[in-house]
């Protein structure tokens, strides 16, 4: 049965490729826990392991909202910092040290790995002379095959002293890597002895992951490609250990549409932005498996348990995959669509909360019909929940731009959004537009033209009644006879009308936003209009 880890080092927040790595090592788990019915010890499990040997940089905050990101993507896990010790724990390498001890002593028993008490400035000395004579610097082995005597002499006297690992001579590490294929090293020709403990008694990273990976009995290793050089030592560990090596997959990076590697730069990268943009999470897993696997045909989306079904480690893809924006929208959207409302509710109230939309102490029972009114058509029409949330906004009227402040605080105003009158509001506007605070040239007509039609639609009862789904192609419809009669097209009609709706010069498809308008009653009672 596979055992996964996934060990992320608690210095920052979890980014997309973090949590890429995650769902991989997720995957494959649960992917064996349904194929391995004979698996009474329940072996098969996705470990969570923080990886906090560098205490400088790891923080408890980060610890935590690493977590949170996890517990938001539903990745959980079956042992980590937070579930009983079992035979495995405890899951924080500061947490282990004094395993990591006990198997240095161990190695150094068996004469696999020794005390060096180089001083700093000795290796210094050593690296200047190596450089100077041209040859790649390394630890010389200097006290490799020291006397035991002086040794045993030294540790009572107190000195100081690392514990390097012994290379043997001669050794190379293969391994047959799922995305990379073989991969090998010739360890003389790579790495000198090096360090498993510093003088100071702490193991390094290469040390800690071998030593855990055995201990934890992990089978499967799914992680970074930046991690690939690091496989030597931790090969050359683990068969010191006489422990099997996992098998290994290490995944390509995940750039940028600049094809550089993915940064902030490029926008959102921290799982918890996406929450934040109202990214739901079982989009956000389709979308993180896509990033550098697919199932072989042409399918995108995909359910959670249709994921662990398909998903196969042989399938992940070698070349880098490119971030795409537009496409997880994509996915989200899609997802939405088959998403309950009901099962949408708290996320777009959620969003309400993050944008601040809605009143302290405002009834319950009025939030919930607001955020229905909200949601209603999310899963039709919007690509992330935050827009369902903008959606709101724009219902309620109040997000005009300044020069349209007595229009957005005037009752008259609300009123005519409330009452959804279209007519009313575009007369205003050309007021507005006549007094020269209108931003765009010759929509008076325009506006009336459209209102027109808008409110003719409205009272022939053909938008408002019917299906609600309905209502993006009816305007559609109404825009295009507007374009028609006004010979006016694109941008020139668009604008002006998503301006006389919500006074937005810019904004997702006005024939969205017109069924929003159209389909929802605000109810300023539970509006926070500050926000
Ligand atoms: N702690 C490492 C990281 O956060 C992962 C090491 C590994 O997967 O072996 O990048």
């Amino acid at each position: 049965p596979p055992r996964m880890r996934f060990a992320p080092s608690p210095t920052g927040s979890l980014h997309v490729g973090g949590a890429r790595t995650a769902l991989y090592n997720w995957l494959v788990a649960k992917k064996g826990q349904l194929d391995f019915v004979n698996d009474p010890e329940g072996e098969a499990a996705f470990v969570l392991r923080i990886e906090d040997t560098d205490l400088a940089r790891s923080t408890k905050e980060s610890e935590d909202s690493v977590l949170a990101d996890l517990t938001w993507l539903g990745l959980a896990w079956d042992e980590g910092p937070d579930t009983p010790l079992g035979k495995y724990g405890p899951y924080r390498q500061s947490e282990r040290s004094a395993l990591y001890t006990r198997i240095a002593d161990r190695l150094i028993a068996e004469g696999k790995a020794y005390p060096c008490f180089c001083t700093p400035e000795e290796l210094d000395a050593m690296k200047a002379r190596m450089e100077a004579e041209g040859i790649p610097p390394r630890y010389d082995g200097t006290w490799r095959d020291a006397d035991p005597e002086v040794v045993r002499q030294k540790i009572e006297a107190g000195d100081p002293y690392t514990v390097r690992f012994k290379v043997p001579p001669n050794s190379r590490v293969v391994i047959d890597d799922a995305v990379r294929g073989t991969v090998s090293w010739d360890a003389d020709a790579t790495v000198g002895d090096f360090i498993l403990l510093r003088s100071s008694g702490v193991p390094v990273y290469n040390f800690c992951v071998a030593v855990d990976d055995a201990s934890m009995g992990i089978t499967t290793v799914i992680r970074a490609e930046e991690h690939l050089t690091n496989t030597l030592r931790q090969g050359l560990i683990l068969d010191a250990l006489g422990a099997p090596r996992p098998r290994y997959a290490h995944c390509s990076l995940i750039l940028g549409e600049d094809k550089q590697k993915l940064s902030k730069r490029h926008g959102a990268t921290s799982c918890n932005q996406f929450r934040l943009d109202g990214f739901l999470p079982d989009a956000m897993i389709n979308y993180l498996a896509l990033l550098g696997w697919n199932d072989g045909t042409d399918n995108e989306i995909f359910t959670r348990d249709e994921l662990i079904e398909a998903f196969d480690i042989d399938r992940i893809v070698k070349s880098p995959s490119v971030f795409d924006m537009d496409k997880l929208k994509w996915v989200n959207s899609q997802h939405l669509k088959k998403t309950e409302v009901e099962d949408l509710l708290s996320l777009v109230q959620e969003q309400l909360e993050f944008m601040g939309l809605l009143k302290d102490g405002a009834d319950e029972a009025e939030v919930r019909d607001f955020v229905f009114a909200s949601t209603a058509l999310a899963k039709q029409m919007m690509e992330t929940t935050r827009d369902a949330a903008t959606n709101a906004k724009t219902v309620m009227g109040y997000n005009l731009p300044a020069t349209f402040e007595d229009l957005a605080d005037g009752s008259e105003a609300k009123q005519m959004i409330e009452q959804g009158n279209f007519y009313g509001i575009s007369m205003k506007l050309i007021e507005l537009y006549d007094a020269g605070n209108f931003p765009m040239p010759d929509s008076d007509n325009l506006l009336a033209a459209f209102m027109d039609g808008s409110n003719k639609a409205i009272v022939e009862d053909t938008v408002v009644g019917g299906d609600e789904n309905s209502y993006p192609a009816k305007y559609k419809a109404t825009m295009k006879s507007i374009a028609k009669e006004m010979n006016v097209k694109g941008k020139n009609l668009f604008h002006p009308v998503r301006l006389a709706l919500t006074g937005e010069m810019s904004g997702q498809d006005v024939t969205k936003q017109m069924s929003l308008l159209t389909m929802a009653s605000g109810d300023s009672s539970v509006v926070n209009l500050d926000a």
